[in-house]
């Protein structure tokens, strides 16, 4: 029996390329679609959500708290994870680069000296 310990992707890049192996090993890539990998995002969102949904707001911040309910939690944002990085490799969207984009876009609109403490929408 091996007993080398299983080393996860350590980067973006890593997880995308086994992803992809993953699909490609099934020969599931046609079924991966970005209609359907969409959807199966929204669907696993739905489920992290499921786990948040009848919380107190104090009861979902230590939700990690309780093992179960944690653990349960960990796996859905690692279905998230998932899908979203399959969706953006499959779209040839550099994921990294996109949330950098996104975030230098929203630091633009909320200037920390200006909106500091504040939850108001800008447009
Ligand atoms: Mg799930």
């Amino acid at each position: 029996m091996d007993e080398t310990p299983r080393r996860g992707p350590a980067t973006v890049v890593e997880l995308t390329a086994q992803l992809r192996r993953f699909a490609e090993d099934r020969e599931w890539q046609r079924f991966h679609t970005p209609k359907n990998l969409a959807m199966a995002l929204a669907g696993e969102v739905g489920e992290l959500l499921a786990e948040l949904q009848w919380l107190t707001p104090d009861e979902a911040t230590l939700v990690m708290a309780d093992a179960e309910r944690g653990g349960r939690v960990r796996a859905e944002i690692g279905d998230v994870m998932i899908y979203l990085t399959r969706l953006a490799d499959v779209l040839g969207i550099d994921l990294l680069a996109a949330a950098d984009d996104k975030l230098v876009e929203v630091a633009r609109r909320y200037p920390a000296d200006e909106v500091r403490g504040s939850a108001a929408k800008r447009t």
